[in-house]
């Protein structure tokens, strides 16, 4: 696929660059005109990708989050790395409602919830150490719904 614009960013996996991460991402795809509903969804599914990676990966310390986006024509490409515990069993993880911190009131819904929300999903476990969130979406060929909000993206 020909990619007309990427960016990569590192984090440190604290809470408060979830907001910064997903508002990043929305901001970036703004060019290939996507509906609010679009940008609602990529923003849900990359903070979960990113609140996995600080909540999971890195439990008892701050760790790396680099998240990479590609835009095509009509598709962005999102991945979510962090280099913490990794997943043992991935199939596990992606059930509806499997969580490892129930007592931390987690629904396990995380990855439901991307999976239902990007065109395609994919976990890989990492070569070192971790795992990388992989995510499709086709966006803005039902354009009409940004006149008169351009700011959704910011919320
Ligand atoms: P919720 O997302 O609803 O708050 P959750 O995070 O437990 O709950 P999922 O996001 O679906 O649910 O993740 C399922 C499980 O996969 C987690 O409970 C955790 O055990 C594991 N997991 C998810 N992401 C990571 C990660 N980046 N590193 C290590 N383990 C992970
Ligand atoms: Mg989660």
């Amino acid at each position: 696929m020909k990619y007309k614009n990427e960016f990569t960013m590192t984090v440190k996996s604290l809470s408060e660059n979830e907001s910064f991460v997903r508002s990043s991402v929305a901001a970036f795809c703004l060019p290939l005109n996507p509906t609010i509903d679009e940008i609602t969804e990529i923003k849900t599914a990359v903070s979960e990708a990113v609140t996995n990676s600080v909540v999971h990966a890195y439990p008892d310390k701050v760790g790396d989050i680099v998240i990479k986006v590609k835009l095509s024509e009509h598709d962005i490409l999102i991945s979510v790395t962090d280099y913490g515990v990794g997943i043992d069993n991935l199939e596990k993880a992606i059930e509806p409602f499997f969580t490892t911190k129930p007592e931390e009131d987690r629904s396990g819904m995380g990855f439901t919830v991307i999976e239902s929300f990007m065109d395609s999903f994919k976990l890989e476990r990492n070569k070192g150490a971790g795992i990388t969130v992989h995510m499709t979406k086709h966006i803005g060929q039902a354009n009409t719904q940004m006149v008169g909000d351009e700011n959704a993206w910011a919320r």
